[in-house]
């Protein structure tokens, strides 16, 4: 339970006066709907008054130019100490304007000024006041991130009463450390980040600014650092097995494991031997081979008689899987079963049947396998996959359901050690960082989209040689102003050029009608799937050795990187072509380059990170994984590793948070909305 000293910060910004339905809803679209979430929202920059093209002066009103029509503005000519000035209102209320700057009156303004047939004016003054109360205008005004309807006064207004409700909370950092860093309290912090006095206090190396970094970092280590905790605490099962199975496996492959499949399998098979809980990522670029490490495991599982299942996001990639593990899996009298949400009736039976008997040793599913009323035997693995878009909630989740199964997560999402700490900082990492030796690298290559034509026209070449192609074009339909390529346009275009063998999928389509489409595409009954970015997720078809994105300029790195994976399977050459609309941006430029230059997902993600920043890395789609509010990795990314030292320290000491310190800390973890992890520690 959150304590009540922390109540007022968690009270709705509808508790402040001023602030009704309407604009509420429009805080927490910006920021989030309480009274913590505005102090979090931080300026960007400030507006110096003082200084070009903003100026505070005083002025005397010489006359009113009414305008002849009401669209004309409203001009007032003045006198300023160095010369004249207008003032001009756009859509005005005449009764105030007479009223703030009558004839005669001597005004003291602030306000941009600009230069317009040879006079200087303002346009719609931000201050006028008189000149006894000149302290009122501020020189230096904090900007804020500001969204359609909330102006950054209404932000400054919320903010005043924000900060009169920040509680004096004990220190949970070290003092030592503190000392160091030069950082105020939490509470001081926060009135100083508010308060810049010039330009440079909105910096991120400000030392409030850095201090609430780290708070917020060492919240997202000290959650990850208990959920750690509590899954070492579970009692695992040991699964030594034999290695008779992984043996005959490997003498089956028709190829050598790399290095780092080898390295891989090492971690894993040490975490499956011992009594404890398994809860390890294996990381590896698309077509790393992760698959065939993810088998042996199960086959470990297997060979210590226990039951392995395997977890994917689609039918698709099930159902694919499937396919692959059955090759593996027949010649060593292993059976292996598929469960999802399509098997149904006397199937259904027979399979939930052999199950729960033991006669299923490998499961393949989509969720179906956990949520419905689903009864292994003996589960000793849970294997997933493509799993990037499960959080540490959706972890701890599957560790709650009291089963004592190792879990090994493959991801084929590149994280750059920065961000894996803060995502993944509960589970131990394996990397796949090399790849088979039979990939053939891709000629990747970046064209203006006025070769569409030509590249039409060479695609029938390609299909005749029985290629397949995926054609990927930004979005469909939803963005109504929008000038983004129409997928469903393209499709009718490439239908006309190649009737019959064109298909097209989209994210708006239900999943069976996706995954039909896709089935069709597998067994060739298409040869060319026109797509928004559906088709990111590991689908295999090694004979799809064409793909063509259009207007590339518009997808992140990752994504172009994630789409390019899908081809270069087989063991045709391989050719992803990036079609752009000029004119590009610079740094547009440079992500095309970098698609152009490496197929090195780690590399790639390193740029992305360096080209982005990292709240944007992981994209939004990925739900699950949170970004910072107050810390910016872009500068901070050094005191993550510090954070991280600093959570296991803390834990090592005083494992339930039940010092002084261990207390304070906890109102931390409150303050970021760790509470599920707070739960952790008295959850045994
Ligand atoms: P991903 O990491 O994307 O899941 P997969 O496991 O699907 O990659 O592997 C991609 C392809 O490479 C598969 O056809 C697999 O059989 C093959 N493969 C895996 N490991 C090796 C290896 N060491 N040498 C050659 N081919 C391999
Ligand atoms: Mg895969």
């Amino acid at each position: 339970m959150r304590p009540p000293v922390l109540f007022g910060l968690f009270a709705g910004l509808d508790t402040i006066q001023g602030v009704g339905p309407k604009s509420l809803k429009l805080f927490q679209k910006l920021c989030g709907n309480t009274i913590l979430s505005a102090l979090f929202h931080l300026p960007l920059m400030v507006i110096d008054r003082t200084k070009p093209p903003f100026i505070t002066t005083k002025v005397t009103v010489l006359s009113h130019e009414k305008p002849r029509s009401r669209k004309q503005p409203y001009k007032i000519h003045c006198q300023t100490e160095s010369g004249l000035l207008d003032i001009v209102f756009f859509n005005y209320r005449k009764d105030y304007i007479i009223d703030q700057l009558p004839e005669n009156a001597v005004r003291i303004i602030s306000g941009q000024v600009s230069t317009f047939s040879g006079r200087t004016q303002m346009t719609h003054p931000d201050y006028i006041t008189e000149e006894k109360n000149k302290d009122q205008i501020p020189l230096i005004e904090p900007v804020y991130p500001l969204t359609q309807g909330i102006t950054n006064k209404m932000v400054q207004r919320i903010l005043k009463t924000a900060l009169k409700c920040i509680p004096d909370l004990p220190e949970w950092q070290d003092e030592a450390f503190l000392k160091q860093q030069k950082g105020p309290s939490f509470k001081e912090s926060l009135l100083q980040v508010h308060h810049p006095q010039k330009a440079s206090d909105v910096s991120p190396m400000h030392p409030a600014r850095m201090r609430l970094a780290y708070d917020e970092l060492l919240a997202n280590q000290l959650a990850l650092a208990l959920v750690r905790q509590k899954m070492r605490k579970l009692k695992g099962i040991a699964l030594p097995g034999n290695g008779q199975l992984v043996q005959k496996l490997l003498k089956n492959l028709p190829f050598e494991l790399t290095a780092a499949q080898k390295r891989s399998f090492g971690e894993i098979e040490t975490d499956m031997g011992a009594p404890f809980r398994m809860m390890r990522l294996l990381q590896g670029d698309v077509g790393s081979g992760k698959t065939i490490v993810g088998l042996m495991a199960m086959l470990k599982a297997v060979e210590s008689g226990y039951q392995a299942c395997l977890m994917a996001p689609t039918d698709i990639l099930v159902r694919q899987h499937e396919a692959t593990l059955r090759k593996w899996c027949d010649p060593l009298g292993i059976s292996v079963v598929l469960l999802t949400g399509r098997e149904k009736g006397e199937k259904r039976r027979e399979i939930l049947h052999k199950m729960a008997d033991g006669s299923a040793q490998i499961i393949v599913g989509t969720h179906a396998l956990f949520q419905e009323n689903v009864q292994f035997c003996k589960l000793g693995l849970v294997l997933i996959d493509e799993q990037h878009r499960f959080g540490v909630d959706q972890r701890l989740a599957l560790t709650q359901k009291g089963e004592r199964v190792d879990v090994l997560v493959m991801t084929a999402t590149p994280i750059p050690r920065t961000l894996a700490l803060t995502y993944y900082g509960d589970m131990d990492i394996s990397k796949i960082d090399e790849k088979p030796p039979t990939r053939k690298p891709i000629d990747t290559r970046v064209l203006p989209v006025s070769k569409m034509e030509e590249t039409i026209q060479k695609l029938h070449h390609a299909l005749a040689g029985g290629a397949q192609v995926y054609w990927v074009c930004p979005l469909i339909e939803e963005t109504e102003k929008s000038d983004l390529a129409n997928a469903t346009q393209r499709f009718e275009t490439l239908e006309k050029a190649f009737p019959g063998r064109v298909a097209l999928i989209h994210g708006k389509m239900k999943g069976p009608q996706k995954d039909a489409l896709m089935q069709d595409f597998i067994d060739k009954k298409t040869d060319i799937l026109v797509a928004t970015t559906v088709i990111e997720v590991g689908v295999d078809v090694p004979s799809a050795s064409i793909m063509i994105i259009e207007q590339a300029e518009r997808f992140g790195l990752s994504q172009l990187h994630q789409l390019r994976g899908r081809i270069g399977r087989g063991s045709a050459q391989s050719v992803c072509l990036l079609l752009y609309q000029a004119p590009l941006s610079p740094t547009a430029k440079k992500r095309l380059d970098v698609m152009r230059k490496t197929e090195d997902g780690f590399l790639i993600a390193e740029e992305d990170l360096k080209l982005r920043g990292a709240g944007e890395v992981l994209g939004t789609r990925q739900s699950g994984l949170q970004s910072f509010k107050l810390a910016d990795l872009e500068f901070h990314a050094p005191l993550l590793a510090i954070a991280r030292d600093d959570a296991k320290l803390i834990l090592n000491q005083d494992a339930s948070l039940s010092s002084p310190r261990g207390m304070a800390l906890k109102n931390l973890l409150y303050l970021f909305n760790k509470d599920n992890e707070v739960k952790t520690i008295h959850s045994g």
